[in-house]
């Protein structure tokens, strides 16, 4: 019943996308055409009009927060029962669940856990501390970028990526490997590019596994497909079998590809073309999501760049309003004005926050954003930036987890050995890692070492190092049948975690991390529940680990939303704030894009990658994100890496079209008077005495609580 509905309200070309009959289909369009509509309406096509079984559909994407809306979205067309069968995910959490099922074929442990970029920085320090390596050329960032792109193009022949600094030509480099490698291997971890280099490996060198299911995933539809790197690419060439009858979907927009850096490479559109059997292209150029102005500025905006297929876009909806761009005296000013402007539009009139999104290139640029936010009361969610999975709390209380898990684990070993402080200091550290060196064992093990060789360690460090083995031990013993989020909840009582934040819980910091391991708990509980409804999904039923060892893994593979969403539940109301890259994909009635300045969008590395085009593509992504509202804003002044600065606009507003835009700037704003209430950051609320106009600012007299001070205007937070 509900298939007849599935071409309603499309146009001609969306139509003719998702009725085609079964066969290798590249969607090519800009942004807002409806490329993740029909990729869903698509799914639902497959199952009622060419009878597919839903099992035999794998549909992947890129980050969660887009996996979450594709499946909320098919809900809508497909019954309940068949939901669970359908595959829908990330690359990395598709990878998660068959090395799971197949670690043993795959060179895994049964428990192997996935550590995120900090343990890896950690490892690589640890790593040049042994080799002796002071290097600049092998500074841990690079090394990182390096081990990352050595793995993401591990099969790829002709491997650019090494072009000056080959992998096979530095041996030093090599021999960081190889040393990363190994530590990854005797702690029983592994890093996400890992994730999809043994996925690939697994399936290429067992065909029995691979068989399984290329039989199963007849149906492959993959959006954002700008975005797939080498390795990806080839693991879904590996899984396409022209004899079972596969057909792939792949929807992607050249214009959006922002993960270059990561190692993403937009030919693999053009290589679909030309290794896939029989692909029809079809464009879609009509825009259903923002107003002609935003859409005319994107346009012209990436016409900037002179590689790329040239795709035209154009839409019905009217000019709509002007695109602001305000000019502000420094952060706080752009801040304010933001939150002014929310204020004016949104909560004034009670329409919903959700409808508004702050974007910026830098994780580090919400911090302002925040503390403005806070002092006006507009409640607003971060996405990316210190997440909750993140946070010290969690972090330190994962680590207990882990390690009770897997004693070989270092990363969770060294993060906690001292916390709660238990007079392990530097120097015991050091002597346990010396062992580990010396006769290759993880730091457990040599601990371990150490206890049974008494020289090596002073009395009361081996007296401490003892009683923090002992209660590693003890926390596992205790654990054993009981339900996770027990588990959990005795774990932070009996590490001492719970009393060293409660303590001194009367700190705001404190009572919120107290805050966040109840949510942890929580969390568990939540997980549990899903688990145990997702029993009988393909999947989960094949996996044999325990819940705690799951949950570890997915709470790295989850970072991004989920947790976040579930902390701010009491309110459901609230400005979207994250990063242009986390983005991707959504749209939002009104969007300001902050910092619009050089060397901070575009960044300052892209002056010296040359890679000006890649952010460029990332301001386009920015701006196609606005669907009646954009608002670009730059300051004059900021303060960056330690002292202030004066900007220079970013390039990216010149690049608009005149006609589009409105500009504004904080000198032409209200005016302050005498008696006025202000607020300061450093003296606090005050009362103005005094105006003086210099130049082109406003200076202003100002008795604050037990001081008065002259303070230029822009300095001031708000007036009341
Ligand atoms: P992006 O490139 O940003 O990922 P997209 O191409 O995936 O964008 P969608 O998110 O699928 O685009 O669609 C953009 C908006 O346009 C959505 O709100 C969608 O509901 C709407 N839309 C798409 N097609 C139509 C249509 N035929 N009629 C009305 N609205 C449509
Ligand atoms: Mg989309």
């Amino acid at each position: 019943m509900k298939s007849l509905n599935l071409l309603k309200n499309l146009n001609n070309k969306q139509k003719e996308v998702v009725s085609e009959i079964r066969k290798n289909l590249l969607i090519l369009a800009g942004a807002g055409s409806g490329k993740t509509l029909v990729l869903i309406r698509r799914i639902a096509w497959l199952i009622y009009k060419e009878n597919c079984a839903p099992k035999s559909i794998l549909a992947m994407t890129f980050t969660n927060k887009a996996a979450l809306e594709l499946k909320k979205r098919i809900k809508f067309f497909i019954k309940n029962d068949q939901k669970n069968d359908i595959w829908i995910g990330t690359f990395h959490s598709f990878a998660y669940y068959i090395l799971r099922i197949y670690y043993l074929e795959a060179g895994l442990t049964q428990n192997f856990q996935i550590i995120d970029i900090f343990d890896q920085k950690n490892f690589i320090k640890r790593i040049l501390k042994k080799l002796y390596l002071q290097d600049k050329n092998y500074s841990i960032d690079n090394i990182l970028k390096y081990i990352n792109n050595f793995k993401n193009n591990f099969f790829n022949k002709n491997n650019n990526y090494f072009n000056k600094q080959n992998f096979f030509y530095d041996p030093i480099f090599s021999k960081i490997y190889i040393e990363y490698k190994n530590l990854c291997k005797i702690t029983e971890v592994i890093d996400f590019n890992d994730l999809i280099l043994y996925l690939y490996k697994l399936f290429l060198y067992n065909p029995h596994i691979l068989k399984i299911y290329q039989q199963r995933f007849k149906n492959i539809l993959i959006d954002e497909f700008q975005d797939t790197n080498d390795l990806q690419y080839k693991f879904i060439s590996l899984l396409y079998n022209k004899s079972y009858n596969t057909k792939i979907f792949l929807v992607g927009d050249d214009d959006q590809s922002i993960y270059g850096w990561r190692g993403a490479q937009v030919e693999n559109m053009y290589r679909f073309l030309k290794d896939f059997d029989k692909v029809k292209t079809i464009l879609l150029e009509q825009n259903y999501r923002s107003t002609s102005n935003i859409l005319k500025a994107a346009n012209e905006l990436i016409s900037h760049n002179n590689t790329r297929l040239k795709k035209k876009l154009w839409t019905h909806e009217n000019d709509g309003r002007l695109i602001y761009i305000y000019t502000a005296f420094n952060e706080f000013d752009e801040a304010k004005y933001i939150a002014k402007q929310i204020y004016k539009n949104f909560i004034k009139k009670n329409i919903e926050l959700n409808n508004c999104a702050i974007l910026y290139r830098n994780n580090f640029q919400s911090r302002i954003l925040e503390e403005v936010m806070l002092k006006f009361a507009i409640p607003y969610k971060i996405y990316g930036g210190v997440r909750f999975f993140e946070r010290q709390e969690i972090k330190y209380i994962l680590s207990y987890l882990r390690l009770i898990s897997n004693y070989n684990d270092d990363n969770s070993f060294e993060r906690i050995i001292n916390i709660p402080k238990r007079n392990i200091g530097e120097k015991t550290l050091n002597i346990i890692k010396y062992i580990s060196k010396k006769y290759l064992l993880t730091l457990w093990e040599s601990s371990i070492y150490l206890l049974k060789n008494k020289k090596y360690l002073n009395t009361m460090s081996f007296n401490s190092l003892k009683k923090f083995i002992n209660l590693i031990k003890f926390l596992k013993k205790n654990i054993k049948n009981k339900p996770l989020s027990i588990i959990i909840k005795e774990t932070i009582k009996d590490s001492g975690l719970w009393e060293m934040y409660n303590k001194s819980c009367f700190t705001e910091k404190n009572f919120n991390k107290i805050n966040n391991l109840k949510e942890l708990i929580n969390a568990a509980d939540d997980f549990t529940k899903n688990s145990l409804k997702n029993k009988n999904n393909f999947f989960y039923k094949n996996i044999k680990n325990n819940l705690l060892i799951n949950f570890l893994s997915q709470s790295l593979l989850l970072t991004e939303d989920i947790n976040l969403n579930k902390i701010n539940q009491k309110i459901n109301n609230y400005i979207q704030m994250m990063t242009i890259h986390a983005s991707k994909g959504l749209e939002f009635s009104e969007v300001f894009i902050i910092g619009m300045e050089e060397g901070i969008f575009p960044n300052k590395i892209s002056f010296i990658n040359q890679n000006i085009n890649e952010e460029r593509r990332l301001a386009y992504v920015g701006i196609t994100r606005a669907k009646k509202k954009l608002t670009l804003t730059y300051t004059k002044k900021r303060y960056l890496y330690g002292k202030e600065i004066n900007s220079i606009p970013s390039r990216f507003i010149q690049e608009l079209p005149e006609n589009c835009i409105k500009k504004i700037s904080y000198l032409n704003k209200k005016k302050y008077f005498i008696g006025q209430i202000i607020y300061h950051k450093n003296f606090g609320k005050g009362i103005i005495l005094k105006i003086e106009i210099i130049k082109n600012n406003i200076k202003l007299q100002i008795k604050f609580n037990k001081i008065k001070k002259w303070i230029m205007s822009n300095y001031i937070h708000f007036y009341i």
